[in-house]
């Protein structure tokens, strides 16, 4: 038998989406509207109440609206980790803030609270925390460092659905701002898309003004209503200096199906997780860790570490696994080796010791619910051949 070829990731689409995405282009509403509105109430139930939920086109559209509709501008500081993609440092650049960037946790590759305190200036006015992989960070040491500088938490939840730490769902509100990504290759996914929650509702109220252009909402709903009442539809009020990046109702469909699915996907990513665990077992690997006992991981990648006595690195390792047909992946090759970043920022490897070693050692294998048991076996018995 040949080879398969087994790709990083798949999404998850069924007849049901299929289904949904074409009732809704023969309705005849196509651009932000009631679905976008359901999915929106959905979300919210499925996190528990307490938050308001506003669907946006991708992440990095919700990061920036977040930043934005807490007031974060020209001159703030807003503290990140270096281990993540650059959507996270970025939304801060286009703000006119700086991100200063902080080392992370060797064992979670989680931004390591202790580095935060010191990266504190009278500048610092948020800080953005990634659940890498899908792991809670530890958001009571960064809570409590936020509220004891005033500070703002913004966290990057793109891998963290549905993540659960302290008893509450990542995005309920442990912090001011939630950022979901639905990209292609996330646990759900509306193709592009992403969710943002907020704890304040006003902040809430102007990221839904942001997300179309700062149009007043109150105005643009008046106006719907007096549609049919005679009003004055075309009327509007340009009220921020806003964005263009609503989700399109099209999109929302998707993930109005994809949100019911949450936890029947989570349950395969959980099986598919444990055979990883189980059949890399003995091996010169570190797996990835584990969450809290009462805490929940949304497994949304499998990060191995090579050891040191491995047989190979991960470069050749990487490329041995695509010969045998098996497209592995890296994450994250970290802010301080890129070069806008490097430049931007003055960074170097010696100012991330622990970001440099996890990006040298890392390879993700692929995990997708559409991955099947005989395609899994494959790539274990390919990783335990290279490695044994
Ligand atoms: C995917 C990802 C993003 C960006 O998500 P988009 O929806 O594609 O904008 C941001 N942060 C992290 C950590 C990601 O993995």
């Amino acid at each position: 038998m040949s080879s398969p070829i087994i790709p990083f990731s798949v999404p998850d689409i069924g007849e049901r989406e299929i289904q949904a995405v074409t009732e809704c282009l023969r309705s005849g509403w196509l651009t932000t509207g009631s679905r976008s509105a359901e999915f929106e109430r959905n979300f919210v139930k499925f996190l528990g109440e307490g938050v308001e939920a506003v669907t946006v086109s991708s992440a990095t559209a919700g990061l920036e609206i977040a930043l934005a509709a807490h007031g974060i501008k020209s001159g703030d500081e807003v503290i990140t980790t270096d281990y993540t993609f650059t959507a996270t440092a970025m939304c801060a650049i286009h703000r006119g803030a700086k991100p200063v960037l902080v080392d992370i946790d060797p064992t979670t590759f989680n931004i390591d609270p202790a580095k935060i305190e010191e990266a504190i200036s009278p500048r610092t006015k948020a800080i953005i925390p990634v659940h890498f992989a899908g792991l809670a960070c530890d958001l009571t040491a960064i809570n409590e460092i936020a509220q004891r500088h005033g500070l703002k938490v913004i966290e990057d939840a793109a891998h963290a659905l549905p993540t659960r730490c302290n008893n509450k769902m990542i995005g309920q509100g442990t912090s001011d701002a939630t950022v979901f990504s639905f990209y292609a290759t996330k646990t759900i996914t509306t193709g592009e898309g992403g969710m943002v929650t907020f704890l304040d509702p006003a902040a809430a109220k102007m990221a839904r003004s942001l997300r179309l252009h700062g149009i007043d909402c109150d105005i643009f709903h008046r106006n719907t209503a007096g549609r049919n009442g005679g009003g004055q539809p075309w009327r509007y009020d340009v009220v921020a200096p806003g964005f263009k990046s609503n989700m399109s109702d099209i999109a929302a469909a998707i993930g109005l199906i994809q949100l019911q699915r949450v936890w029947d996907l989570h349950r395969r990513r959980a099986q598919l997780w444990a055979a990883y665990d189980e059949g890399l077992a003995g091996l010169p690997i570190l797996r990835p860790p584990k969450a809290a006992q009462d805490d929940l991981h949304a497994m949304h990648i499998y990060c191995i570490r090579l050891r040191e006595d491995a047989p190979l690195d991960r470069d050749t390792f990487v490329a041995e696994m695509s010969k045998l047909g098996v497209s592995c992946s890296v994450h994250f090759i970290p802010l301080h080796l890129q070069s806008y970043w490097r430049d931007k920022l003055g960074l170097s490897e010696t100012m991330f010791p622990e970001a440099q070693k996890a990006f040298e050692c890392e390879v993700t294998l692929p995990l997708f619910t559409r991955l099947t048991d005989e395609k899994q076996e494959f790539i274990i018995d390919s990783t335990r051949r290279l490695l044994s």
